[in-house]
C-alpha cells in the first residue's frame, strides 16, 4: 500500500527527519486559515498517490492566505494521472538552495535493498536517471546490517550529497525498517538557504504482508479515484496495470499469466493482469470487467475462464450484468471452458451483444482479441 505524502511526512517527523510545518484539508476556506497560521505564504499540494504532481499543476506556491485559498480551490477536484484530488496539504514554504534525491527500495533482482541517491533531485530526476545514469548512485544495502553512519557516509559520498544529509539517510533507513516499507523516497530532500536539510516530499510503500502489525493504516478507506488501479483496489480485485492494449481477465493466477504470454505471442501487449480467483461470482466478474473497460488504454478485452470451482454460467451471468451496467464500447472475446461451459456459452449467445464474441480455444481467443486491438489502434 502506498501512503499519501502527508502520511509519509508524519512518519518522517516521528523518526526525527525535518519536514516543513503543514496541515491537510479538503476545504479552500480552511486552506486560507492554515496559510495564515503558517505565516501567510504557503505551498499548496495535491494529496494523491502518484508522482509528478508538480508538473501537473498540483503544487502551487501562494504568496498570502487568499492565494492559498484560491490555489486550494483550483487543485481540489483536479485529475492527476487518473487520481482525483480529494485533499490538499498546506505547507510552510522553504527557501530551497539545492535539491537532492534519496530513496531505499527493495530490489528483487539483487535480493536485497538498494540506496539510490543523487545530488540532482527534483522534478526532473527521471530524466537525469535516463540521460546521465552516472549522476545517480546505487549502493546495495545489506538488510541485516542496515544503514548506520558509515554506510550513510558512503551513500552520500557516492552521490555527491553534503555531509549534513548523513543523519537523514540513517533515519530514513529506520523509517523503512520500523514501518515495514518496501520503498521510502524523498524527492526533493533539500538544503535550505539556512543550511538545514529538509524532506520536502515523501513517498512510502508499505509491505502489505506486514499489515497485521501496522494496524494504524488498516482502517484507511479505499481510494475512490478513477484510475483502474484504484477502482480495482476499492473492489478488492487482484489487478496489476500493464502497458499494453488487450485487457485480460481470467480465473487463477497461473491461467491469467499464461494468457498474458499467449496475448504477447500473438504480437499484442496485455493491458493488465486481473485474476478473478477460484469460485468467482457473477459480482466479481462484473466488477472486474467494469475496471478493465474503464482503462482508456484498453482496446479489446479477453476473458479466459476455465471453470473448476468457478462455474462458467456464473461468469457468463457476470459478463451479462456488466454489459448492462458498463455499456462497453470496446470488443470482448470470451473463452469459457470446463465446469458449466455449455450453459455459460448459451447465456452469452442469448444476450447476443454486438461487441461480444466467443472463442473455443485460448489461442484462438487471444489471436482474435489481439487482432481487434490492433484494428482499433489503427482506426485511431
Ligand atoms: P511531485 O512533483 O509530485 O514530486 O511533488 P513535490 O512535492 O516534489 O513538489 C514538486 C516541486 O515543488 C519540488 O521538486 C520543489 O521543487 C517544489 N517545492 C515543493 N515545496 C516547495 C517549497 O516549500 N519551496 C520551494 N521553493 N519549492 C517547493
Ligand atoms: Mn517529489
Amino acid at each position: 500500500m502506498d501512503l499519501y505524502e502527508h502520511q509519509a511526512r508524519e512518519l518522517f517527523a516521528e523518526h526525527g527527519i525535518v519536514v516543513p510545518r503543514a496541515e491537510v484539508t479538503d476545504s479552500p476556506q480552511r486552506a486560507r486559515e492554515i496559510a495564515r497560521a503558517l505565516g501567510g505564504r504557503a505551498v499548496v499540494k495535491a494529496q494523491v498517490k502518484t508522482g509528478g504532481r508538480g508538473k501537473a499543476g498540483g503544487v502551487r506556491l501562494a504568496a498570502d492566505p487568499a492565494e492559498a485559498e484560491e490555489a486550494a480551490r483550483h487543485i481540489l477536484g483536479m485529475d492527476i494521472k487518473g487520481h482525483t484530488v480529494g485533499a490538499v496539504m498546506i505547507a510552510e514554504p522553504c527557501a530551497v538552495e539545492q535539491e537532492f534525491y534519496v530513496s531505499y527500495i527493495l530490489d528483487r533482482a539483487c535480493g536485497g535493498f538498494v540506496a539510490i541517491a543523487s545530488a540532482e533531485g527534483g522534478m526532473d530526476i527521471e530524466e537525469v536517471a535516463a540521460t546521465r545514469p552516472e549522476a545517480v548512485a546505487r549502493i546495495p544495502v545489506d538488510p541485516a546490517a542496515g544503514v548506520h553512519t558509515a554506510t550513510a557516509v558512503r551513500i552520500a559520498d557516492a552521490a555527491g550529497l553534503p555531509p549534513q544529509t548523513v543523519d537523514t539517510l540513517v533515519r530514513l533507513w529506520k523509517v523503512l525498517v520500523r514501518e515495514d516499507a518496501l520503498l521510502v523516497e524523498v524527492n526533493p530532500l533539500v538544503r535550505t538557504a539556512e543550511g538545514r536539510i529538509v524532506a520536502l516530499d515523501g513517498k512510502i510503500t508499505l509491505d502489505d504482508n506486514a499489515r497485521f502489525r501496522q494496524s494504524r493504516w488498516g482502517e484507511e478507506k479505499p481510494a475512490s479515484g478513477d484510475a483502474p488501479e484504484e477502482r480495482a483496489a476499492a473492489k478488492g480485485l487482484n489487478y496489476v496495470k500493464l502497458d499494453g492494449e488487450v485487457g485480460v481477465i481470467g480465473n487463477g493466477a497461473g491461467l491469467v499469466m499464461s494468457t498474458l504470454d499467449v496475448v504477447a505471442g500473438c504480437g499484442a501487449r496485455p493491458a493488465n493482469f486481473l485474476d478473478i480467483g477460484g469460485g468467482a461470482s457473477a459480482r466479481v466478474m462484473a466488477d472486474g470487467l467494469s475496471v478493465v473497460l474503464s482503462d482508456p488504454d484498453v482496446k479489446s478485452v479477453l476473458v479466459n475462464v476455465f471453470g473448476g470451482i468457478t462455474a462458467c454460467d456464473a461468469v457468463a451471468d457476470g459478463i451479462v450484468r456488466a454489459l448492462d451496467e458498463v455499456r462497453p464500447t470496446k470488443p470482448l472475446v470470451v473463452r469459457l471452458d470446463g465446469n458449466s461451459a455449455d450453459r455459460g456459452r448459451a447465456l452469452l449467445d442469448a444476450r447476443a451483444h454486438p461487441l461480444v464474441e466467443q472463442a473455443t480455444t485460448m489461442d484462438g481467443a487471444a489471436r482474435r482479441a489481439a487482432r481487434l486491438a490492433t484494428a482499433a489502434a489503427t482506426a485511431g
